[in-house]
């Protein structure tokens, strides 16, 4: 066996070891553990001693969104096992909540470091805390519990802080794309999960955690609720489809008139946030509704329901709506206060072009247009003159990639 076979040899076996130690200190992720894809690199080695160096870049044993983990043979031959054991854990977090997909891509790196809070105070209240200069959110003075998103904001009010002589925030530390979605151009060698077996095997996970809640194990309090949550999809796809026309709408409203002078009606459920009153009418919204007979009727009311809930819910109840059917064609535009008002005619082609083309042309045109559509339709080249909301009913359509996309399951089974 040549020398960098065998070092590799060790690097292995010291991976083993660690997954072994992860698996045993949380048994309700050794279903996790065991599924990550190690990819062991070619040791760089020192020229004068001959020996492995280790990497920097590679010392978070940085993970990919296939769950490959990336081990440089120099940094596990150096690390101790728990350590490699406790960044196993660590790029599971990252893999299971979807910071890849969560990640903004501006400031990767900044990033990063939310999203590492998120998952470090969890693994510290399970008496797991990481080696020296990881982010620790007790340890820089911040809330535990939150939220990558809102660790964000936090950290570079501590940042700003360090650039007037405040302590640094952490070491550098790179954790690949499995925390920030950027491709990486060490990766790719190794095969790793699609997106189907990531999906089964996030399932297997919460169902394996649901097993121990079942039969009495410890589970950590933010592992009981990701599995509650990953096995209650739906609740996903109403609070994304929410948070996304939410978020549609309050950039429209931007760009006309925004005041914060009373409170809104939704500081009510929430005293603690005081969100902003909007002094002029909400911005127009216009539905586009696939009507070509590919989905059935029933979920088209259900869905329509659904929407308008939400759409009481950001701008007041009783407004009028304007809605457009579409086959391979726009029918008239319809005005309802309801969705049980709407008149769903259609059957044929599917083509939204037409329909995004009649909702752009109303007057006043909406600010934002939403599409129910199961996505096996042509879609514009290029962006339209409004936002797009497209609520992608079943796996099998797609959406544009200028438009923002919920994927909502084709029945509901609740
Ligand atoms: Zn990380």
């Amino acid at each position: 066996m040549t020398e960098g076979a065998e070092l590799i040899g060790q690097a292995m076996a010291r991976f083993a070891a660690a997954r072994l130690w992860a698996a045993h200190r949380a048994p309700y992720l050794a279903t996790a553990v065991f599924a990550l894809n190690p990819v062991v690199l070619e040791p760089y080695l020192d020229d004068r001693t001959g020996r492995p160096v280790p990497d920097a870049e590679f010392r978070a044993f940085p993970a990919d969104t296939r769950w490959n983990v990336h081990v440089d043979t120099g940094t596990a031959l150096a690390t101790p096992v728990e350590e490699i054991g406790w960044w196993l854990l660590h790029q599971v977090g990252h893999l299971v909540r979807a910071h890849a997909e969560r990640s903004p891509a501006a400031e990767p790196h900044r990033w990063n470091q939310a999203a590492d809070a998120e998952i470090n105070d969890d693994l510290e209240a399970e008496g797991l805390p990481g080696p020296a200069g990881v982010i620790s959110p007790a340890a820089l003075g911040l809330p535990p519990n939150r939220m990558a998103e809102e660790y964000v904001p936090m950290l570079d009010v501590l940042d700003e802080a360090v650039g007037r002589g405040g302590r640094a925030l952490s070491e550098a530390l790179d954790c690949g794309s499995a925390a920030d979605g950027v491709g990486r151009a060490y990766e790719g060698s190794g095969g790793g999960l699609g997106d189907l077996d990531r999906e089964l095997l996030e399932r297997s996970i919460a169902a394996g955690i649901q097993d121990r809640i079942g039969a009495r194990s410890e589970v950590p309090a933010g592992w009981r609720r990701w599995a509650e949550e990953r096995l209650r999809p739906k609740v996903d796809w109403r609070a994304r489809l929410g948070a996304v026309i939410r978020r549609g709408l309050s950039s429209a409203a931007g760009r006309v008139d925004f005041s914060y002078r009373r409170p809104s009606r939704r500081a009510g459920a929430h005293p603690e946030i005081v969100a902003p009153a909007m002094v002029r009418p909400v911005p127009g919204v216009a539905v586009v509704i696939d009507t070509s007979g590919s989905v059935t009727e029933p979920r088209l009311d259900q869905l329509l329901t659904e929407l308008t809930g939400i759409l009481d819910g950001v701008a007041g109840p009783n407004r009028r709506l304007r809605v457009i059917c579409c086959d391979v064609a726009a029918h008239p535009v319809q005005e309802v206060r309801r969705a049980a008002d709407v008149r769903l005619a259609g059957g044929g082609g599917t083509d939204m072009r037409a329909g995004l083309a009649a909702a752009t042309a109303l007057r006043p045109r909406p600010d934002v247009v939403i599409v129910l559509t199961d996505g096996q339709t042509p879609w514009p080249e290029r962006r339209v003159a409004a936002d797009v909301v497209v609520c992608l009913i079943g796996e099998d359509g797609h959406a544009p990639e200028w438009a923002a996309a919920v994927r909502v399951p084709k029945e509901d089974r609740s």
